[in-house]
């Protein structure tokens, strides 16, 4: 088999003890596996990234005995294969400008009806989906742009590595989906699509906070006629409120002076036996202890 597993951080803020778990069970994941291991930068949601955080992440990386098998890959560099992605949903009628605003949906469900709970995702009801056949050149420099979720089944079965079966309805749960916004940006759905193609990855594993986006991913993966790699998403480390730990909730970024501590606690959160030795050994054995767990799971 060839494995290529990868770390795919946003560059919103150095790694946390969070984070790290999801770094390292990649990597685990794929050392065990005999394959290739990847970083990518997912700088695409511009406006949120801090200039320097990429290199301090994959200096951290380092510091960890984490090393990649290839030079890191930055989205920010790789609009062009986006856009053409975008234009091939485009031109299979499936993607279609959008100019509505968070206030333009909110007025549109209480037309409808639909319940507008705090806090959550907007569940888009198609507005602009009718009059998407006739738009016009300035639409496209201005607007956001949507998938179709309403032509092709959206109710998408997978199956995760250590949740085990999943399903979701895309069209029920999330709607017609952002793929570039109206600033430009590409959507993190879309990059990761392009990507995890681009870069043959055969074995996504991260945190499990973002399991709920792979119904999306292998909508646009079918849409795109690209391969569905292998998920497994890992526990959380979660905060002393009981919520996950991240870079909103202001997690402080480990602590490379001492990287065995950091990744004992990271090991923990997967289920691994803490180590004394040196960071290599230490490393060594989890990969043999996280083949072995993989083997009974
Ligand atoms: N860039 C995403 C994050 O830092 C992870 C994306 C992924 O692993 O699919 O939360």
């Amino acid at each position: 088999m060839n494995y290529v597993g990868r770390f795919a951080p946003s560059p919103t803020g150095p790694l946390h003890a969070g984070s790290l778990v999801a770094a390292l069970a990649s990597w685990l994941d794929a050392r065990a596996h005999g394959g290739q291991w990847l970083v990518r930068i997912e700088d695409v949601d511009t406006p949120r990234c801090i200039p320097g955080v990429d290199q301090i992440i994959v200096a951290q990386l380092q510091d960890c005995g984490l090393h990649a098998d290839a030079a890191p890959l930055w989205q920010s560099q790789r609009s062009a294969r986006y856009q053409q992605a975008l234009e091939r949903l485009i031109a299979q009628g499936l993607a279609y400008p959008c100019r509505c605003s968070r206030r333009d949906i909110e007025r549109e469900m209480i037309r409808r009806g639909q319940p507008l709970a705090r806090n959550t995702e907007l569940i888009y009801p198609g507005t602009c989906r009718a009059t998407s056949t006739q738009h016009d050149d300035s639409a496209e420099t201005a607007s956001a742009w949507r998938l179709r979720t309403d032509l092709n089944p959206a109710l998408i079965h997978w199956h995760d590595r250590r949740l085990g079966p999943q399903q979701q309805d895309v069209a029920d749960a999330v709607g017609d989906f952002v793929l570039k916004r109206a600033d430009g940006c590409f959507s993190y759905q879309l990059a990761v699509v392009v990507d995890d193609a681009a870069q043959g990855i055969s074995d996504v594993v991260r945190g499990q906070d973002l399991a709920d986006n792979t119904a999306r991913q292998i909508l646009l993966q079918r849409a795109l006629g690209l391969a569905t790699p292998r998920y497994l998403h890992t526990p959380l480390l979660l905060g002393a409120n009981g919520e996950k730990l991240s870079k909103q909730n202001g997690a402080q970024a480990i602590d490379t002076a001492d990287p065995l501590a950091a990744l004992n606690s990271a090991a923990a959160v997967l289920g691994l036996p803490a180590q004394s030795s040196g960071v290599p050994e230490a490393l060594q054995a989890w990969v043999v202890a996280w083949a072995s767990l993989q083997s009974t799971a």
